[in-house]
C-alpha cells in the first residue's frame, strides 16, 4: 500500500496497529518528495534529518502507548510563514533569507506537543501578499493537477504539498483567502477558523487583525483532528479568543437535517466560470437531498469588500513591515552610506515588487490629510460588511458559496496586471473582514481536470457547524477521494 497516499485517521489507525511505524512513513514521503519536488516546488526548506529523529521518538511513544495522540507520528508540513526554532523561517523574502528564529510559533509548539513530524516548511508568496505563490522570492509552486497553473495563494505550497501527498497535512494562514482559495485550486480541504480561535504568536504578521492560521487536508475528519491540536487561547496572543474548543470532531455526524444554508445573491456574479457554477450549484442540490435547506440571504455589502480589504490589509502590513529595516536580523545591504542609505538598500533589494506595492499603498493611505478619506471610511465600512453577516445568520447557520470565481488559472496569466490577481479573491475577502470561519472542500472538477472548491463560511467561534456541514457533503460525495497523478 502507498502509506503517502493516506489520510491523518488512515495513518493513525495503522501506526495504533503497529501495521506501519513513523520512520518508514516519514521515509516515504521524503521519498515521493524526492521524487515529486522537481515537478511541484512545494517547499522551501526540507528537514529530513529532524523528521527522522522526531518520528523515532513517536515510534517509542507509540510503542509504550504514552501519550499518544490521533497526530504522533504523522508528518506534516507548515508554510514557510510560522517561526520554527532553529530551522530558517524566510516568509519567501529575501530580507528573511538567513532568518533563524530563536523560538517556536505556538501553532508549530502545539502540534509538536501533538507529537506530529514536521518535513519542513512550505513555499508561498512573499508575506503572504499575493493568490498563486508567483510572489515568492525563490520560486513559484506549481499546480499538482496542471503543472501549467497556479496552486493558488499565498499558501500555494501548504495545499500542492497536500494534495501531491508530499506530506498528510499542513498548515498555512489566510488574510484574505490564502487558505481557502488554494485548497480549491489543489482539491484539498481548507479550513480559516474565526479571527482569534488559533493564536498568531510567532506567525510573521501581514494584516494583523485579519491573519489566522488553519489546516489543509485530504478530508474533512482531518480537518477537525488538525483544528484540535492548534485552536485555543494563548496568553502570548492577546487577540485570541479565551473560549472553550470544543472537540471538532464530535461534529460529524453527516447529520444535516433542519440546518439552514444561505445561498446569497451576491457570490453568484456574472463572470464567474460556468463550470464553477453549475459544480457549486450541484454541491447544494446534495446538501439539500441531505436534509438541509437552501435559504435565500443576502450581504448587500460585497462589492466593496475587495476594495476595503485592499486599504485595511495593505496599511496594517505597511506597518508591520517597517520593522525589516536590517538593523535587528534579516538582510543587512551596504553599510557605507550611513543609517538612511542602509535602511533604504535593504528594504529596496529585500523586498519584491508587490510587497513594495503593498507598502507604498498602506502608507499612503495612512498619511496625514488620506487617513481619514481611506483607512477609517475603510474600516467603517468593514463594520457594514460584518453586520451584513450578522443579519443574514439570523436566517441561516451556514452560507454557501463559490471558493473562487475560476478554477486554477495558468501561470503568468495574472501577474501583470494586480487587480485581475486581486479580484481571484473576491469571495473569500469578506469572511476575513468579518473574522468569521470559512472552509473551502473539493465539490467537482472542470472538463480540464481542475479541481472546483465550494465554501462554507459559519458564525463566530462555529466552526463545529462548518465542520458539520462539511462532512455530511463529503459523505455524499467522492471528489475528495481523487489525486493527481504526477
Ligand atoms: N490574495 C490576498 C492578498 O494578496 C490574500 C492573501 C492572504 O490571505 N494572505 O492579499
Amino acid at each position: 500500500m502507498d502509506l503517502t497516499s493516506l489520510t491523518i485517521h488512515g495513518l493513525s489507525d495503522k501506526l495504533k496497529k503497529k501495521e506501519t511505524t513513523s520512520v518508514e512513513v516519514t521515509k516515504a514521503f521524503l521519498k515521493r518528495m524526492e521524487e515529486v519536488e522537481k515537478k511541484v516546488h512545494a517547499f522551501i526548506t526540507v528537514t529530513a534529518d529532524e523528521a527522522l529523529k522526531r518520528a523515532a521518538e513517536a515510534d517509542g511513544r507509540i510503542a509504550k502507548g504514552e501519550g499518544v495522540t490521533p497526530l504522533t507520528g504523522v508528518p506534516i508540513a507548515v508554510k514557510d510563514i510560522f517561526c520554527t526554532k532553529g530551522v530558517k523561517t524566510t516568509c519567501a523574502s529575501r530580507i528573511l533569507d538567513n532568518f533563524v528564529p530563536p523560538y517556536d510559533s505556538t501553532v508549530v509548539r502545539k502540534l509538536k506537543e501533538a507529537g506530529t513530524v514536521i518535513l519542513g516548511k512550505n513555499n508561498m508568496d512573499e508575506f503572504a501578499m499575493g493568490s498563486s505563490t508567483e510572489n515568492s522570492a525563490f520560486s513559484p509552486t506549481y499546480n499538482p493537477w496542471a503543472l501549467d497553473r497556479v496552486p493558488g495563494g499565498s499558501s500555494g505550497g501548504s495545499a500542492a504539498s497536500v494534495a501531491a501527498s508530499e506530506c498528510v497535512a499542513s498548515v498555512g494562514t489566510d488574510t484574505g483567502g490564502s487558505i481557502r482559495q488554494p485548497a480549491s485550486c489543489c482539491g484539498v480541504v481548507g479550513i480559516k477558523p474565526t479571527y482569534g480561535r488559533v493564536s498568531r504568536f510567532g506567525m510573521i504578521a501581514f494584516a494583523s487583525s485579519l491573519d489566522q492560521a488553519g489546516p489543509f487536508t485530504k478530508d474533512v475528519t482531518d480537518s477537525a483532528i488538525m483544528l484540535n491540536a492548534i485552536a485555543g487561547w494563548d496568553p502570548s496572543d492577546s487577540t485570541s479568543i479565551k473560549a472553550e474548543v470544543p472537540d471538532y470532531r464530535t461534529f460529524l455526524t453527516a447529520e444535516v437535517n433542519g440546518l439552514k444554508i444561505g445561498i446569497p445573491k451576491e457570490y453568484f456574479i456574472e463572470g464567474m466560470d460556468k463550470e464553477v457554477e453549475d459544480s457549486v450549484k450541484e454541491a447544494l442540490e446534495v446538501l439539500k437531498k441531505a436534509g438541509a435547506t437552501l435559504v435565500p440571504v443576502t450581504l448587500p455589502h460585497t462589492e466593496y469588500a475587495v476594495g476595503v480589504y485592499y486599504l485595511v490589509a495593505t496599511a496594517e502590513a505597511s506597518s508591520n513591515l517597517a520593522r525589516y529595516d536590517g538593523v535587528k536580523y534579516g538582510l543587512r545591504v551596504s553599510e557605507t552610506g550611513g543609517l538612511l542609505d542602509m535602511y533604504k538598500k535593504t528594504r529596496d533589494e529585500g523586498f519584491g515588487g508587490e510587497v513594495k506595492r503593498r507598502i507604498m499603498l498602506g502608507t499612503y493611505s495612512l498619511s496625514a490629510g488620506y487617513y481619514d478619506a481611506y483607512y477609517k471610511k475603510a474600516s467603517q465600512v468593514r463594520t457594514l460588511i460584518k453586520n451584513d453577516f450578522d443579519a443574514a445568520f439570523r436566517s441561516c447557520d451556514v452560507i454557501a458559496t463559490p471558493t473562487a470565481p475560476t478554477a486554477a488559472f495558468k501561470l503568468g496569466e495574472r501577474v501583470e496586471d494586480p487587480l485581475t490577481m486581486y479580484l481571484s479573491d473576491i469571495f473569500t475577502i469578506s469572511c476575513n473582514l468579518a473574522g468569521i470561519p470559512g472552509m473551502s472542500l473539493p465539490c467537482g472538477f472542470t472538463k480540464d481536470g481542475l479541481p472546483i472548491g465550494l465554501q462554507i463560511l459559519g458564525r463566530t467561534l462555529d466552526e463545529g457547524t462548518v465542520l458539520k456541514t462539511a462532512y455530511a457533503y463529503e459523505q455524499a460525495t467522492e471528489w475528495h477521494k481523487r489525486r493527481p497523478k504526477l
